[in-house]
């Protein structure tokens, strides 16, 4: 599983549809200070499901569709899709190469897409769980980040951790199951209320 490409429309400073394509080895971007180089892992970390804005270095979510130039007008949307190579099947999906797409319209609404099909958010999160490669996966490692792990509580480098162990995905489910449990618990009471008052 590897990162084949991006490409990204409407995001940040790339008004043009632009694919950058990862082929295999190391890739490194240079270029000027505020060029642009920082947007390219904005736009990774957006298409993955970042939903924090400041992480995203902006005010509001909106700030993520290009606000235009003197020479070029602003854009009502951004999109970026990511298209990871999936020949070994590590993502539970049988293409051999997965897309996911994120589009962001000015209005506020906004689509997730896996391989073209609109999907939920929570989708995205969980095809990610466990590669280490999600929204708060630890392949990305963005300034002060070490530091971050460092000093963390235990408890948050442990989650660290069980990514890289594949455990997340189990505790997700563990949560999640827990929350239905509770759920039905408590629509049992209102049933059991419900049947004392017509007896
Ligand atoms: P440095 O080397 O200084 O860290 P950089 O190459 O990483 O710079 P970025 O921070 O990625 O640069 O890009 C900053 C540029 O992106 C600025 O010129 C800023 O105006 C532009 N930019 C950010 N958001 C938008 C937006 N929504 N619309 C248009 N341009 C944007």
């Amino acid at each position: 599983m590897y990162l084949k490409a991006l490409e990204i429309h409407g995001f940040k400073s790339f008004p043009d549809r632009t694919r950058l394509n990862f082929t295999g080895g190391l890739t490194a971007v240079v270029g000027p200070n505020g060029s642009g180089k920082s947007n390219i892992s904005d736009a990774l970390r957006w298409v993955l499901g970042e939903q924090s804005t400041k992480t995203l270095r902006g005010a509001k979510m909106e700030d993520v569709i290009f606000g235009g130039t003197q020479l070029r007008k602003a854009m009502g949307f951004a999109q970026v899709t990511l298209y990871i190579d999936n020949t070994e099947h590590t993502m539970p999906m049988d293409t051999d190469e997965v897309a996911i797409t994120r589009k962001l319209y000015r209005s506020g609404d906004s689509e997730y897409k896996i391989n073209d099909q609109n999907v939920r958010l929570k989708d995205i999160y969980e095809l990610f769980m466990d590669t280490g490669l999600g929204r708060d996966g630890y392949s990305m490692i963005g300034q002060g980040k070490i530091a971050e792990i460092v000093s963390a509580k235990s408890g948050n480098r442990r989650e660290i951790f069980e990514e890289a162990a594949g455990i997340s995905k189990f505790r997700y489910r563990k949560t999640e199951a827990e929350r239905k449990l509770l759920a039905a618990q408590e629509n049992l009471l209102r049933l059991k209320d419900i049947m004392v008052e017509l007896e």
